[in-house]
């Protein structure tokens, strides 16, 4: 029997709570992940955590081993991933607290590895054939419609649909970069929904990004830029009421065998080269 169903990737601040919480560790053929899986209860559902920086957040964004994340969570039995992350609003209305679930994502990042289909030998020695992966619409509607009905229900109106631009990071975005950014009519800048949301697909799984604006981005406002400071007390001042919400989109996500968004047929008709877990 599966140890979780539903994968939720993000800061200690939303499983610490949660009674009779669940320590594993799980290894990866691509390496470990950011930190041990949590498992706990939370809506009646079996809820897999990972601390995508791991615990204590010493791992910066492009350090992350997204791919043993993923993989991790899939090897417990997760089908559906819930990943509420910290971003920059690129326009003033955007401001701090706004939650914006994204429709469309835009990778700038520059080192990340991003798929799991790249040819090279597995431990096992079976080798992933390549896979060019259909990403039109990079997240799961299913998980999209749960957050935000979550959000609502929660009288937190969050914005439907926009595009979230990933930049490498660590540092912050330039005023030029920002600007440009916002001049392209994208929504909130971030630093780790890709390559999240496209390994999510690649292995078959359900995958919504939950983004909470913590500043306005440095083109968007006129101060002194963005600053990490603010963007923890920010975070700390929203992170119970996202705790609230991701809690309520997990009890409305629809049980692993009745999904009907298509993101588990991904695979359909493709010879992998590879078991996945
Ligand atoms: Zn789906």
């Amino acid at each position: 029997m599966a140890d979780a169903e539903i994968g939720v990737i993000g800061g200690s601040g939303f499983y610490s709570f949660l009674d009779d919480v669940t320590e594993i560790t799980v290894d990866t053929p691509y390496g470990s992940p950011s930190d041990s899986l949590f498992l706990g209860e939370v809506a009646g559902r079996q809820v897999a955590f990972l601390p995508r920086h791991g615990r204590g957040h010493h791992l910066p964004p492009h350090r992350i081993n997204y791919r043993a994340n993923l993989w991790a969570l899939r090897s417990v039995g997760v089908r559906q991933v819930l990943g509420p992350c910290a971003v920059g609003g690129l326009r003033p209305e955007y401001g701090p607290g706004t939650l914006l679930v994204p429709d469309q994502v835009v990778d700038r990042t520059k080192t990340r590895a991003q798929t799991y289909f790249d040819g090279v030998p597995l431990p096992d020695g079976s080798i992933p054939r390549v896979f060019h992966l259909p990403f039109a619409d990079p997240y799961c509607p299913a998980a999209r419609t749960a957050a935000l009905a979550a959000a609502r229900g929660r009288n937190w109106d969050a914005v439907d649909g926009g595009t979230l631009v990933v930049i490498e990071g660590p540092r912050f975005s330039s005023r030029a970069e920002s600007r440009w950014h916002a001049g392209q009519g994208w929504s909130v800048v971030g630093m780790t929904g890709h390559p999240e949301a496209a390994l999510a697909r690649e292995l078959g799984l359900c995958y919504a990004s939950l983004t909470l604006v913590t500043d306005l981005d440095a083109g968007a406002e006129t101060g002194d830029g963005v600053s990490h400071h603010d963007v923890l007390e920010v975070f700390g001042k929203n992170v119970g009421r996202l705790r609230e919400v991701l809690f309520d989109a997990v009890g409305a996500l629809p049980a692993t065998g009745e999904r009907t968004c298509g993101c588990a047929q991904v695979h359909d008709g493709w010879e992998l080269g590879i078991e996945l877990p």
